[in-house]
């Protein structure tokens, strides 16, 4: 496995592999890798001759009062998982941006609700880094985790505006055996905050179970009784929308997806599921 330091000699080697006829394969993360991270790669793996991780914990995505200095950062284990899933190069850049860097990408009607509500200028960090790190790796095709649906719905519709020829798949969301939704800020939660972290997932279960057995497609009706399930400090927001245009919804009819994102002990959780008959 070979680990670049340098964006711009990965592209040297990416482009040689292209013009040789290899497909390439590209999970972009921020580190810290879980089985969440790890299970893209098996999915990448199977669709590609060359994979490439990039880990970086991209500022450009982070606002002022977030988390971007205690982000936890784990690269002896990282490189260890890589290995393990058959990750043929990790690019652990260690200077990203020029110094005079100018150019964002911004999805405009996407990024507006949900988590582009409370992190306004979260969702253009996440499409900047993602076409340069798209430009240096040069990847055929990419996976991203449902875990960050909104973020998913953005990237495959940055790939389609910008005529990216980038094939993007969407993962699973992988849990925890207790049902919380993996994620790397984890790490910070007490054994009873993580009991708290895991009323995201019940919240959106009995949504599921509110429309499923119950028959309740009122959307004000099932949040109101969802957020019953709740313990955590801070609500950000829990929403039912439309599958792929994200709009929220007043009525189930076949099919929607319920997310929701919230803070527990300083932490900010997030988790999503599909909700359909
Ligand atoms: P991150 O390192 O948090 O930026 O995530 C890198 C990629 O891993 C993104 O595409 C995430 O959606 C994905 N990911 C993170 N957690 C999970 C999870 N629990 N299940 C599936 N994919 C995940």
């Amino acid at each position: 496995m070979q680990i670049f330091h340098s964006p711009s000699v990965l592209q040297k080697e990416a482009l040689l592999r292209k013009r040789r006829g290899e497909t390439i394969g590209f999970v972009p993360t921020m580190g810290a890798l879980h089985s969440g991270h790890t299970s893209l790669f098996d999915i990448a793996r199977e669709r590609c001759d060359w994979l490439v991780c990039s880990i970086f914990v991209n500022p450009l995505q982070f606002g002022e009062n977030e988390d971007l200095d205690q982000y936890p950062s784990d690269f002896e284990g990282d490189r260890q998982k890589c290995l393990e899933h058959g990750v043929d190069a990790i690019l652990f850049p260690r200077e990203f941006y020029n110094p005079d860097h100018s150019s964002y990408i911004r999805v405009e009607t996407l990024s507006q609700g949900l988590c582009g509500g409370n992190r306004p200028t979260h969702f253009e960090g996440v499409t900047t880094v993602v076409a340069r790190l798209f430009g240096f790796v040069q990847p055929d095709i990419a996976v991203f985790g449902q875990k960050d649906y909104q973020q998913l719905a953005i990237i495959r519709r940055m790939v389609r505006d910008l005529a990216m020829p980038i094939e993007i798949i969407g993962g699973e969301l992988i849990r925890e055996q207790s049902g919380l939704a993996l994620s790397s800020r984890n790490r910070y939660l007490s054994p009873e905050d993580k009991r708290r972290g895991l009323t995201l997932s019940l919240a959106l279960r009995e949504v599921i179970r509110l429309y499923k057995e119950d028959g309740i497609q009122n959307v004000t009706t099932l949040k109101s009784k969802a957020l019953k399930k709740l313990n955590v400090d801070e609500l950000d927001y829990l929403e039912i929308v439309d599958c792929d245009s994200l709009k929220p919804l007043e009525q189930i009819k076949d099919k929607a997806r319920v997310l929701i994102a919230a803070k527990v002990g300083g932490t900010r959780l997030i988790d999503n599921m599909e909700v359909s008959r």
